[in-house]
Parts: structure tokens; sequence; C-alpha cells
């Protein structure tokens, strides 16, 4: 079975680039949401305890089968500790044969970004140049690239209670050709912005955006709400915007529209990428992704990585699973 850690990860994004690699996995993405109904899907089931959640997120079709194990631990940080982190395994359908297991922290910073690029595609003006991030924390620079390799971003506008995440941010964005400006609050980062990212972690109900920042043809992307008691938005912005989910059944519980009920919403993404459902009518509409994480994502993040590890020949192959010549005789292996 091949391992793919960190280090193997990096060399992947480095030889296929970063702009082509977020491109490819939004190709990717695509592709497999167009074979939504193909899916066999079901919510993730979280445990939850006083500091944080942890997640199990299954999905298969009839050819592979994927998991991803991942947390949400928001004071995580305090003890050095990352919010989000993630593992994840690839299975043959067929035979059941596990093929690989992965690091998924750093792919789900990038399968969030490209799916939030993806839903912007049909939901942001064609012409978005401005992206305001509130929140810089692990997530915000893939966001930003994300963003870039579907709109002519030109200016990032970003605001984080914490300095040092901007701090950070900043430093890791001068390699890019992006004006960045730093905000002293939300209100200021939204105005005049084009696409907005909430991206903030906190266990509550946070009010990050109220109506009045809200300009008319703006798309908001919505990250940081994903889990039951844990939202960004005032409702009354969900209430009137047009508004895309994931996956129902789990975005009802996870999501911001776990302020409002089902009736809000729209569509799930799929339709709008099968074409079923139309996407921006003009350029006055509001609309927001209201984004959890869907297990799909996952599943397209680790196909593509599991196909150029082999294609480049990285990672490492271990003895998790039997591989002897009589397959009955397990108790051989000890012997
Ligand atoms: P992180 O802890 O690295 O960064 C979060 C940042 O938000 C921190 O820098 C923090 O200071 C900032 N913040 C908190 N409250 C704020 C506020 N009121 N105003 C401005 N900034 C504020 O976490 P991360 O890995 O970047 O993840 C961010 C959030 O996105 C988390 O809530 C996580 O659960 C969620 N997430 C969602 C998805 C998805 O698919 N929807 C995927 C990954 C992460």
């Amino acid at each position: 079975m091949l391992v793919i850690d960190i280090n193997n990860v990096k060399d992947i994004v480095k030889k296929a680039g970063m702009q082509s690699f977020l491109k490819e996995l939004i190709i990717q993405l695509k592709n497999d949401f167009l074979n939504w109904e193909e899916f066999e899907k079901v919510s993730r089931v979280a445990s939850h305890s006083a500091k944080g959640v942890i997640e199990l997120m299954p999905i298969s079709n009839k050819v592979f089968y994927s998991y991803k194990y991942v947390n949400g631990h928001p004071k995580n940080p305090i003890l050095n500790k990352p919010t989000v982190m993630a593992m994840g395994a690839l299975s043959h359908v067929d035979t059941g044969e596990p093929l690989c297991l992965s690091e998924m922290t750093i792919l789900t910073a990038l399968r969030t970004a490209a799916i939030s690029a993806l839903a912007g595609s049909y939901l942001a003006k064609k012409n978005s140049s401005v992206l305001t991030l509130v929140g810089t924390g692990a997530q915000s620079e893939f966001q930003s690239l994300a963003f870039a390799t579907q709109f002519n971003i030109k200016t990032i506008k970003y605001f984080d209670v914490d300095e040092c995440a901007m701090i950070k941010f900043e430093k890791n964005m001068s390699q890019y050709d992006f004006e960045l400006i730093r905000c002293k609050d939300s209100m200021q980062a939204v105005k005049n912005s084009d696409i907005i990212t909430t991206i903030t972690a906190d266990k509550t109900n946070q009010t990050i955006l109220t109506t009045n920042m809200i300009e008319k043809g703006v798309f908001i992307n919505g990250v940081g709400g994903d889990c039951p008691g844990k939202t960004e938005l005032q409702k009354e912005i969900v209430e009137n915007a047009k508004v895309v989910v994931e996956y129902l059944p789990q975005t009802i519980s996870e999501g911001e529209i776990q302020q409002t009920g089902a009736e809000v919403v729209y569509c799930e993404l799929y339709e709008l990428i099968k074409g079923e459902k139309k996407g921006r009518v003009n350029s006055d509409e509001i609309t927001l992704f209201d984004s959890v994480g869907f297990a799909l994502e996952d599943f397209s993040v680790l196909k593509l990585v599991y196909d150029l590890a082999q294609q480049y020949d990285i990672g490492k192959r271990i003895d998790l699973i039997p591989n002897q010549k009589d397959p009955k005789n397990l108790f051989g292996l000890l012997i």
C-alpha cells in the first residue's frame, strides 16, 4: 500500500506547480460532481466534545471508496497544534484493498479552496477582482490562490483578530502579484469587495458579517461555519441570499442554514455544475456558498494525489496489508 506523507504532498504540488495543481483539482472536482448520482453519499459521522469535533467522512462510487478522518478544534493553535488535522485512505471497491493512506491536512486546505473557487465560478461576478478574507489562518493562502485560478484577482483585503496571523499571511503571499490590504476590522475588509471568504474558527455562533456590510453583487463564500452551533453570518444575510450548499442532509445541521432551515436553499452545488440550475443571473444578486466540506471533495483530491504520486513515483510502499502467496495462511506471517 502506498503511503503519502506531508513531504510527498509537498513534492507532488511542487512538481505539478501550485496553480496547475489547483486547476487540475478543480477539473477533478467538476468531473466528480458531474457524476453526483453515481456516488453513495452519507452525512459525516461527528463526535462532538467541549473543545471541538472529530469527524469521519466516507463516500464511494462503483470503483473507489474513500474516507477522511478530520478534527476541528479552534483553540488548538494556543497549544501549537493546527485547528484542523486530517488523514485519509482510498480503496478499491471490487476487492476492498486499501490503495493508499495519505496525509490530508494540506489536502483539506487544497480541496476546500478548490471547491470554493469552483462554486465561485458559478456564483461570483465574472469580472471579480477584489477578494476579502476574514480570517487569515491555515486555510487563507490556499483560498487566495484557488480564486486566482478562476478570476483576475488583483487585490486581497483581509482581517484577522490575531495580528500574527495577518503577518504570516502577508509573508506567505508576498511572492505573488496581489495588492495586499490589511484592514482594521471586517467592516473595512468587506467594503468594495467582489468575493468575501469568511474562514474564522470559533466553536460558537459568531457574527462575522451583518447585513449592513453586504453590498449588491457580492459572492459570500462562508467556510468557517461548519458544525452544529458554529456559524459566521447574521441570519438575515442567509435569508436574503441565493444559497447554494454541497449536500443538504449534512449542511442542514452544520452550515449557516442551521439558522434558517432548508427553505432558503436554492440548490445543491452539483445542480449548478450539471447546468440544471442557473448560478448568478445578474450583477446585483447576493450569492452565498454555504460550505461545510463534503466527502466527495476528499475523494476527488485523494484520487488526484494518488494518480500523481504513481505518475511521479512519489510515496512509500509499506506492508500494512498482508500480501502472501497463500491468502488463507495469515498465521504464517507470524512464524
Ligand atoms: P485557523 O485556526 O488556522 O484560522 C482561523 C483564524 O480565524 C485564526 O487566525 C483566528 O484568529 C481567526 N478568527 C477567529 N475569530 C475571528 C473573528 N471574529 N474575526 C476575524 N478573525 C477571526 O483555522 P483554519 O484551518 O484556517 O480554519 C478556519 C475555519 O474553517 C475553521 O472554522 C474550520 O473548521 C473551517 N474549515 C471549513 C472547511 C470547509 O470545508 N467548509 C474546511 C476547512 C476548514
